[in-house]
């Protein structure tokens, strides 16, 4: 536990959280910026970005997690095609509305093609905002993939010290690998009592807290973290009636706050979901004291990362590793949840449809936008097929 002097309740420490969420702008990131000198932001399109990277270079990797369901689309519109995801209307739009000023660039990632033309688009736009684009690998069996990642980040490295004026040493990354393992592990922790006793650390909660780490710096994060675990493990509760479900699908685009409490209040325990996976992106530590702490990240992102529709990993099946990560958590169904018109989650719905069918994996299929803001429709889907399940 942190040095506080008195221990936080669980709601406090959500409470603040929800708050600095809705803020708009960057207040926490702006605030560490202006603390000492060589220092800069960045604003990091989902679904990773190697963090690391940029904090061992003076740069804080800020999350953009879309215009949430308050913001008007008036501006972005007119940039691209109908059919495409909110969130990349939503990203031009916070740039063209002013609300991105306070960051130092934009960083976009190989995921999709809507974030490639966005990245293009914005550098169109915006001529003087510097954007960075990562190639992430999309042959992971490539005897190269991991040389070809570390150089990447090197070049990423280079870009970032640009912004900041400091260029990061070796001994700088692995105090960088070193924070950001400390918060994914307590993350990997509240995770696992979520899975273990979902009746103390509702997904409502939990989202939250792990989603100000878009906004904090990381050491300020773990140690909020690490409140927040000792608060919900020591917390009392009583287990409900409720099924439990894996919710997949939500990796990109997030869901709005109230949808994911309508679908606990419809009668789920969420015991896993992918929202913001990003930010809990490796499924152990990186190692952090090799001589080539670049090329350990790279590795790990190969070799030891969580499966997701927008790694283009040939060597596994998300199908698969949905129905045994189903199995492995206990659950009586899953919710795939996508985001209206993305193609990587809808691409992947036909093979987790086949895959829980055979399994005897009840499942439902739902579409979000993140401007929704009436749930009662999807609410009522849920309750049903819950006392499909409950009455069966
Ligand atoms: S929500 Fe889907 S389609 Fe849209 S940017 Fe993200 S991954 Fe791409």
């Amino acid at each position: 536990m942190s040095t506080q002097t008195l221990p936080q309740s669980i709601e406090a420490i959500v409470d603040r959280c929800d708050r600095l969420i809705e803020e708009p702008g960057f207040a926490p990131a702006v605030a560490w910026k202006n603390a000492a000198p060589n220092r800069a932001a960045i604003g990091c399109f989902p679904v990773y970005t190697p963090a690391e990277v940029f904090y061992a270079s003076g740069v804080l990797p800020v999350g953009l997690a879309g215009g949430g369901n308050r913001m008007e689309i008036a501006h972005a519109d007119s940039r691209f095609q109908s059919f495409i995801c909110s969130i990349i209307k939503s990203t031009l739009e916070q740039g063209m509305t002013g609300l991105l000023d306070d960051l130092d660039g934009v960083v976009f990632h190989s995921i999709c093609d809507p974030a490639r033309n966005l990245a293009s688009v914005y550098s169109r736009n915006f001529p003087n905002t510097p954007v960075e684009y990562i190639h992430f690998p999309q042959n992971f069996e490539a005897e190269e993939a991991p040389r070809y990642l570390r150089d990447e980040y090197e070049r990423v490295a280079l870009f970032a010290a640009e912004l900041s004026g400091r260029s990061m040493t070796t001994e700088d990354l692995r105090a960088a690998i070193h924070i950001y393992n400390r918060v994914r592990d307590t993350i990997r922790r509240l995770y696992a009592l979520r899975r273990d006793s979902p009746h103390l650390l509702r997904t409502r909660e939990l989202y939250p807290l792990v989603r100000v780490g878009h906004l904090l710096p990381p050491e300020e994060h773990a140690e909020l973290l690490a409140d927040a675990l000792h608060a919900a493990t020591t917390r009392e509760g009583r287990e409900r009636d409720r099924i439990r479900v894996v919710l997949t699908g939500s990796f990109c685009e997030q869901p709005p706050l109230d949808l994911i409490a309508a679908i606990e209040d419809a009668g789920c325990y969420l015991v896993d979901d992918d929202f913001l996976i990003g930010r809990r992106w490796f499924t152990g530590d990186v190692p952090e004291n090799t001589d080539d702490p670049l090329f350990a990240l790279a590795e790990a992102y190969l070799d030891a990362s969580l499966p997701s529709p927008v790694k283009h990993d040939m060597r596994v099946s998300p199908a698969r590793l949905l129905v045994e990560r189903a199995r492995s958590h206990r659950a009586d169904a899953v919710i795939v949840l996508c985001a209206k018109f993305c193609e990587p989650s809808l691409f992947a719905y036909p093979t987790y449809r086949k895959a829980l069918q055979e399994a005897g994996i009840p499942h439902l299929f739902l579409e979000f936008e993140e401007k929704m803001w009436m749930f009662d429709r999807i609410k009522g889907e849920i309750e049903t097929f819950v006392e499909s399940l409950l009455f069966d």
